[in-house]
């Protein structure tokens, strides 16, 4: 006859423990349990035995040091089949354990407590718990190591069915057993770290490692939500932010009214906003299907509304949009006459916000502009940047790169003058947020035509001269940005034949002379920034 099985039962969370218990007891199986658990299970009139009692040696140092004894992890390690195993149990005294039960102390749900101290935080980290999960799910052959109440109702159907558990359900339990641990682990280096690093220290002071995320999230993300669903409904998705995100990023938004955020909102709030944190004075940022479809500054929320709005109201009708001031009362009543899904700004004047009061759909999200500094990070931006690719990642580092008139090297005869310089970096500056091919046409600070997402640059500048049309606007006398280089004349021979008077372009091309010399016959000016801007 084979000897009776055992069972360890010690949770913090006793959610479905007694019926488990009942269960394992009606199977035949012994209970042994830790001091609080044991004490439910005895009132519930289970036979239960005291790991105390077990091994001889009280729980002790507050309940630090419980089960960590070898007559506990002797009988959840020794493989069943080595005799030599089997002999130092005899030899000690010691019986196998082939259940554990155990959900550990609840750190995560304590640090998440508003003035949890140090010392709570501390003394919730459960130590002989994960010990003997560790134990049990390295020997799952032999032990079913149970973490989650969830778990429960599989091993009891299975040991009624068979009288045991299966090898698959063992294996799977480790796995969750050990992916249990590592979050548990997780949370505390996480929470460890935040404490001794202080809130306000720069993230690049704090982590120099060299990681996915270096210095900016020390490679961890702490989830913020779940999300309704993906880029489409049959999607899930869920958002997740750096542990320390840099000020002034979408993830430290307040949203201060309407629906929830969506997958694509967010997505596209973060492409307005990162865009419209580019420019130093007032600006507006209008965002659809990730690409600018109105970009301008002025002199103030309404004016830089106003012009980005006319570049394209078609596209602008249920935008996002982003500001980099305040929005005043004047600037509410403009936007609210449009629909929008999602309108940020560092900050709202009452009268602005009473304006979206009655428009209880519209998500308001109240952002901080960054603090401003040196790096990159202080200024915002992420210094890594990741795409999703079959079985792998892409990694690169962000495309923080900003121009300068001293960088600008005009290529032709005909120079810029003042005014076109200005529009030339505000179109630049533009065509950086757009996707590639991009070519951008702008005049007296705002845009005049989005060309987006092209497989050829020739076509990205007939689009945008087309929508340019479509919003009655003249080309005549504009700018225009080209992210890449100009391979042929004939993208730069459309954008002139349309009205631009001066181009930017990052130059590099075989065929830079063959495009110089256009713009010449032309009797246009040319600038070369020598830098690239694909965005895809
Ligand atoms: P009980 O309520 O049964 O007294 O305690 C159950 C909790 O104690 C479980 O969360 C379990 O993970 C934890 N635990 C079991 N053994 C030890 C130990 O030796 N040290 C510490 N710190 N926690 C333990």
């Amino acid at each position: 006859m084979n000897a009776p099985q055992t069972a360890l039962l010690s949770v913090s969370d006793k959610t479905g423990i007694v019926e488990l218990a009942q269960a394992l007891h009606a199977q035949g199986v012994k209970l042994l349990s830790t001091g609080g658990t044991a004490k439910l299970l005895a009132e519930k009139g289970l036979p239960v035995t005291e790991v105390a009692e077990m091994t001889g040696f009280p729980e002790m140092l507050d309940g630090r040091v419980k089960t960590l004894h070898p007559r506990v992890h002797g009988g959840l390690l020794a493989r069943r089949d080595f005799p030599t195993h089997m002999a130092a149990l005899a030899e000690h005294q010691i019986n196998t354990i082939d259940f554990l039960v155990v959900n550990l102390y609840p750190f995560e749900s304590t640090v998440a407590k508003v003035g949890c101290t140090l010392e709570d935080a501390i003394e919730n980290i459960d130590i002989g718990g994960p010990a003997m999960v560790r134990s049990a799910a390295k020997n799952w052959k032999d032990v079913a190591v149970l973490t989650d109440a969830a778990q429960y109702t599989t091993v009891i159907a299975e040991l009624k069915a068979n009288g045991k558990v299966s090898d698959k359900t063992k294996l799977g339990l480790s796995i969750a057993a050990f992916n249990r641990i590592s979050q548990y682990d997780g949370a505390i280096s996480d929470y460890l770290s935040a404490i001794a690093m202080g809130d306000d220290v720069p993230a690049g002071d704090k982590a120099p490692t060299l990681d996915l995320f270096p210095g900016q999230s020390n490679g961890r993300f702490v989830k913020v939500q779940d999300l309704r669903y993906g880029e489409n409904s049959h999607q899930q998705a869920a958002l997740y932010r750096d542990l320390y995100p840099a000020p002034g990023s979408l993830v430290t938004a307040k949203q201060l009214q309407g629906k929830e955020l969506s997958y694509n909102n967010i997505a596209d709030a973060d492409a307005a906003w990162e865009c419209v944190k580019s420019f130093t004075t007032p600006a507006c940022v209008i965002v659809k299907h990730a690409n600018p479809c109105g970009v301008a500054v002025g002199a103030h929320a309404l004016e830089a509304y106003s012009k980005a709005f006319q570049t394209d109201p078609t596209s602008a009708f249920g935008g996002i949009i982003a500001l980099n001031c305040e929005l005043d009362e004047a600037g509410a009543q403009q936007i609210s006459k449009q629909f929008v899904e999602v309108l940020m700004a560092p900050s709202f004047t009452p009268a602005a916000l009473e304006v979206f009061k009655s428009k209880v759909n519209v998500r308001i999200l109240q952002i901080d502009l960054p603090k401003g500094g040196s790096t990159a990070w202080d200024q915002g931006r992420n210094l890594m940047d990741m795409k999703r690719i079959g079985s792998g990642i892409l990694l690169q580092t962000a495309d923080n790169h900003e121009l300068a008139l001293s960088d600008l090297k005009v290529v032709t005869t005909k120079q810029p003058t003042a005014e076109e310089l200005n529009d030339l970096l505000f179109a630049w500056t533009v065509a950086k947020y757009v996707k590639s091919n991009a070519i951008v046409f702008c005049k007296g600070g705002m845009t005049m035509g989005v060309g987006a997402g092209q497989m050829s640059r020739l076509d990205s500048a007939r689009i945008a001269s087309i929508k340019a049309g479509h919003a009655n606007l003249s080309l005549a006398g504009t700018v225009v940005a080209s992210d890449a280089f100009f391979p042929f004349r004939d993208g730069l021979d459309v954008v002139v034949d349309q009205g631009a008077t001066c181009v930017i372009q990052p130059g590099g091309s075989m065929r830079d002379q063959e495009v110089i010399d256009a713009a010449n016959e032309h009797g246009v000016s040319m600038v070369f920034s020598g830098v690239r801007h694909f965005r895809h």
